[in-house]
């Protein structure tokens, strides 16, 4: 053993944040309070056809910089960072206390592929650190649809519809589903998503990280506050 390797021993170094890679981290805080404030974090409620969904962010400043970080450069650590996040804010929400299965926004595979992680499993394994719930995990996504962001509302249900197929049916059967996912835009994805569990007895919640800044193109269905 070095000698370095046996001062660890006795004194651990503080962790480092995720986030930043630069300042400590406070026990039990999921990065620096530096970081944290930049966020700008509060649980935002967000109305989609009566399926109750939240936020913590909005898509905007330094939570929109590492939600694009984790998308287009493979930011794993700040992925599980803004998870073990939604893990506290869902110990901390009273409606969330039902909560019986977490599902992470299936990615098809063709895109985990190209990512090296589905996003959205990553911050349910955050959460999980934080708030003790099972992944559900008999959802898969069977078609590789498009990208979202280029479509108007109808054409992404549209596109949605056949891409996610259950697997496992019987253990939704009167069970609160958190649908957990990066970025809320228009809703659809969780509103498809919601409709297909809600046919097996599901009874569908909504967890993002962020919030679209500007909600544009929501057919008066979708209303966020
Ligand atoms: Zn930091």
């Amino acid at each position: 053993m070095l000698w370095q390797d046996f001062l660890e021993l006795l004194a651990p170094s503080p962790f480092v944040c995720d986030l930043c890679q630069q300042q400590i981290i406070d026990e039990g805080l999921p990065g620096c309070r530096s970081c944290l404030a930049q966020l700008e974090l509060r649980l935002r409620v967000l109305q989609v056809s009566g399926i109750p969904c939240y936020a913590v962010g909005v898509y905007q400043n330094r939570m929109k910089e590492l939600l694009r970080e984790i998308k287009y450069q493979g930011n794993y650590k700040a992925a599980f960072v803004l998870g073990m996040i939604l893990g506290l804010a869902c110990q901390e929400e009273a409606a969330l206390q039902g909560v019986r299965w977490i599902l992470p926004v299936p990615l098809h595979a063709n895109r985990i592929r190209k990512r090296g992680f589905n996003q959205a499993r990553v911050l349910a394994d955050g959460m999980i650190r934080v708030w003790k719930r099972p992944i559900y995990q008999g959802m898969i996504r069977i078609r590789d649809t498009e990208p979202q962001s280029d479509l108007s509302p109808v054409e992404r249900r549209k596109n949605l519809q056949q891409a996610f197929m259950i697997t496992d049916a019987k253990v939704l059967l009167g069970q609160q589903v958190l649908i957990v996912d990066d970025i809320f835009t228009t809703g659809t994805t969780v509103q498809t998503i919601a409709s297909l569990i809600a046919g097996y007895g599901a009874v569908p919640r909504g967890l993002f990280v962020a919030k679209s800044l500007s909600l544009k193109g929501l057919g008066g269905n979708v209303n966020a506050t």
